[in-house]
């Protein structure tokens, strides 16, 4: 059976685009990873989506979304794409616990996932002191010291956000100026809760065998170590989009992020589309994401619309 939509992944992105899908007709299948529901599943509450004065935990609105899909028609399998053929159509995908499948069109909404430092101690460690979201543990470290690691938008926000439970937050940085916007630093400078070590590389989470105990620091210029004592750590050192089984069949930047047309979700190949934060390293807002998942499906309506017209005329003559 050939698929006239296939969509991979189901955060905000790619369950709005199946809702839109499934809306037109065009029952959609959407594809679960390993992580259904994306990022917004390893949230608490969601303040900022339009439409929910009282804010909306995050489970709470992906599951929602899924069902709004099913409800028109869409329908959901888990599976682990490990191989896509986008050189002819119908694309054909490799998916391990489903096998092989069809698709005249294919809505890319992959997402993106926390970078790790890859030091000793940190894989091994998450869930017993180590995190990558504080908006989802921050809670636990209500009275203790944690440390953030990073020096962009994230690392500031969520600092913030961290003195909320946390006696102090330190903030660990490998170069002496950050790279957050003037307006995120200004707002962690003035936080008292917030102390600094700049000019500081990880290079090992220590740990009890249990829980965190501290994270060893490299100077960057004198290369001296120290131990810097903490009960959590906290890495926000960014994100990389979910593209490696896409590398040399879509165009992405160098980040691997998803290239589109902009203005539209159109990527090089005809017939494939990409929304969500899988094509966005600005903004990655659920919103946005949503939003683009809607651009997505009515590029993807548009396209198979358009080429069931020309079918339809060269039947004719
Ligand atoms: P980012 O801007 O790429 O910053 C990543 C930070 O982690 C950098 O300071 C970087 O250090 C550090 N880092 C990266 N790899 C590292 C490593 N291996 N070891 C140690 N440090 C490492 O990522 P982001 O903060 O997640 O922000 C991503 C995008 O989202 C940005 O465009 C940002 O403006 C946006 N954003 C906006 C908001 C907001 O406006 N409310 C909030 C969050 C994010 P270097 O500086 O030395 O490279």
């Amino acid at each position: 059976m050939t698929h006239q939509a296939i969509i991979l992944g189901t955060g905000p992105a790619g369950l709005t685009a199946a809702v839109y899908l499934a809306r037109a007709n065009m029952e959609p299948l959407v594809i679960e990873g390993p992580e259904p529901g994306g990022q917004l599943t390893l949230t608490t509450e969601v303040e900022n989506f339009p439409g929910f004065p009282d804010g909306v935990m995050g489970p709470e609105l992906m599951d929602n979304m899924k069902k709004q899909a099913k409800r028109f028609g869409a329908t959901f399998e888990r599976g682990w794409v490990t191989d896509v053929n986008v050189d002819q159509r119908p694309f054909k995908l490799s998916v391990d616990g489903l096998g092989e499948l069809e698709a005249q069109s294919l809505i890319i909404s992959t997402g993106a996932s926390a970078k790790l430092l890859g030091v000793p101690g940190e894989k091994s460690n998450i869930g017993k002191g180590v995190s990558t979201c504080a908006t989802c543990d921050g809670f636990f470290f209500r009275g203790k010291k944690v440390v953030i690691i990073g020096g962009g938008d994230s690392a500031m926000e969520e600092a913030n956000f961290l003195t909320k439970f946390a006696d102090e937050v330190q903030v660990i940085h490998r170069r002496n100026e950050l790279r957050a916007s003037k307006i995120m630093q200004d707002r962690a400078r003035a936080n008292e809760k917030i102390t600094w070590a700049l000019n500081k590389t990880p290079v090992e989470m220590v740990s009890d065998g249990m829980k965190i105990s501290g994270v060893k620091v490299k100077d960057s210029d004198t290369e001296e170590e120290e131990l810097l004592e903490t009960d959590g750590i906290f890495v926000a050192i960014g994100h990389n989009p979910n593209t490696e089984f896409l590398k040399n069949k879509l165009d992405m930047d160098e980040k691997g992020y998803l290239l589109v047309e902009p203005g539209t979700t159109n990527t090089n190949i005809p017939g494939v589309f990409a929304c969500g934060d899988v094509q966005d390293q600005k903004y990655r807002q659920a919103v946005t994401a949503a939003g683009t998942g809607c651009m997505a499906a009515m590029d993807a309506e548009r396209f198979i619309e358009g080429e069931a017209t020309i079918d339809w005329s060269q039947s004719l003559s």
